[in-house]
């Protein structure tokens, strides 16, 4: 037994009830999860006209089939990975500088800092955070979009002198859909004008409750240019990292995510890694995405030579061959062959892929999915004319949910389809709800693009009528 028909499906892009279906032609009946020897699976391929090949164990290895979990006698505490987001001239760049400058060992290890997508923090203690430098929830998103999740912990700065405004609002979404905690940064507090209660009244209304309104989201009051209140903020990450008990094994070869990567001149292709397990070492070989290599040298964010990385230490790898992106994974293979093999085997299905993706929308993933039961959410993202529908219809989803499928919504609001509303359903794979509301072109394209499945209604009866079959698995043919 060797491999799942989903995984199979995955694998040649190909519906799990098409092969199924040519399961059933063989006389084997088999549901998705199920797994399949290596014989029948070679047949089913070629009856759906592809060619099979046996990749090697490596391919499993690397997460591309079963995950092998670590023992938890292995896991040793690992630093917490941090995004700033906010809305702009909040202060989110200013915030990270601060921040930087005050990593004690910095000053006596030398070196200049460098831009390499992040960096980490020692503090007195000797507690170590990481921190994405990319500020904002696009480069969050993006990386989502691509199935990453790094970030551990969301701070999300406010201006004390300002309120909470869109991308404020954007990076809350953006934190919840992807249960990633927040923390918030009052910021701006050295100004006269500064109100850093009316922005804890503010958060309210979109749910954040922080510790003085009742609530558990920590809080912080800084002014990232007088450099106050930072020890706090740090207090309060490590405090919420404590909670999460982040932690990983070292003992094992590298796997994690690319947080950036870049084409240079003189360097080549180089791309800025964070492990999430193992520590990888100069002269490994590895798969990133559909790129491979042998690690020439590792650097710091203090442009530095190491000779390792550990969990959470963001490094910049050199000796790339091919075109990674943010939001990759990449992992230490055993061979140079091996990774060769699997980066192959990835770029055409890469291919494939392309080809595949915009044919198939959500709702036909998810109706596939809820029927095998192997999902146990219905995401959607909800957008009306008015606040009073776009409340009726979530208060009405929500009441929806069934033993096995609860409706989780990501987002309702207000307003006409944007390509942020997109970006939102794109990385939970949402359904979007649109209630005499409109797409603009940019969002309808980027819809059409990501494969986001975008229903409109203009009345509330039918949107429960459609989800509720959804739900139950039995899906209305017209939708
Ligand atoms: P970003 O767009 O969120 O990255 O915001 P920036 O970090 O670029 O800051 C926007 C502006 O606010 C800049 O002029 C900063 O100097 C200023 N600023 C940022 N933090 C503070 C602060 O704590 N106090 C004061 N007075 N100004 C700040």
């Amino acid at each position: 037994e060797v491999i799942s028909v989903q995984e199979l499906a995955n694998r040649m892009t190909e519906r799990s009830v098409d092969v199924i279906k040519s399961l059933m032609k063989l006389g084997i009946m088999a549901t998705a999860s199920q797994t399949i020897d290596a014989d029948t699976a070679e047949l089913v391929v070629e009856e759906l006209g592809h060619t099979a090949k046996r990749i090697a164990e490596s391919d499993v290895e690397i997460g591309l089939g079963g995950e092998d979990e670590d023992v938890t006698e292995n896991l040793v505490p690992r630093a917490p990975v941090v995004a700033v987001m906010g809305h702009v001239d909040h202060g989110k760049t200013s915030l990270l500088d601060a921040l930087r400058k005050s990593d004690v060992v910095a000053g006596e290890a030398g070196g200049i800092t460098q831009h390499i997508g992040a960096y980490q923090v020692t503090l007195a203690n000797g507690s170590e955070i990481t921190f994405l430098d990319t500020p904002g929830h696009e480069a969050f998103t993006a990386m989502r979009m691509r199935g990453a999740q790094v970030t551990d912990i969301v701070i999300l700065v406010v201006a004390a002198d300002d309120s909470v405004m869109p991308q404020t609002i954007e990076a809350i979404k953006h934190a919840k859909a992807a249960e990633v905690p927040i923390i918030v940064a009052i910021n701006k507090c050295d100004k006269p004008a500064a109100d850093p209660n009316k922005v804890r009244q503010e958060l309210l209304q979109h749910e954040i409750f922080v510790e003085d309104m009742g609530g558990d989201v920590l809080d912080v009051e800084v002014s990232a240019t007088k450099g106050t209140g930072l020890d706090k903020l740090q207090e309060a990450i490590m405090l919420q990292a404590e909670l999460l008990e982040l932690k990983a094994n070292p003992d094992r070869s590298a796997q994690g995510t690319v947080v950036e990567a870049k084409l240079e001149t003189g360097r080549g292709m180089v791309a800025t890694v964070l492990v999430s397990r193992g520590t990888l070492r100069v002269g490994d070989h590895f798969v990133m995405g559909t790129a491979m290599g042998k690690v020439r040298a590792l650097l710091d964010y203090r442009g530095q030579q190491v000779k390792e990385a550990g969990p959470s230490v963001p490094v910049e790898v050199l000796g790339i061959q091919g075109a990674p992106v943010a939001g990759d994974d990449f992992a230490v293979t055993e061979s140079e062959g091996k990774a060769k093999e699997i980066a192959e085997y990835r770029q055409r299905l890469d291919k494939t892929k392309k080809v595949t993706a915009t044919a198939r929308g959500t709702i036909e993933q998810m109706f596939s999915a809820i029927k095998e039961g192997s999902v146990d959410e219905l995401p959607v993202v909800i957008k009306a004319d008015v606040q009073g529908s776009a409340e009726a219809i979530s208060n009405s989803l929500e009441k929806l949910g069934t033993d096995e499928v609860a409706v989780k919504i990501l987002y309702s609001g207000v307003g006409g389809i944007t390509e942020s509303d997109i970006a939102l359903a794109t990385a939970s794979r949402a359904i979007i709800i649109a209630f005499n509301t409109r797409a603009n072109k940019q969002a309808r394209d980027e819809a059409a693009q990501e494969g986001i499945d975008i229903q409109y209604y203009s009345v509330i009866y039918n949107v429960i009528d459609d989800m509720k079959a959804l739900l139950s698995g039995m899906l209305a043919p017209t939708l």
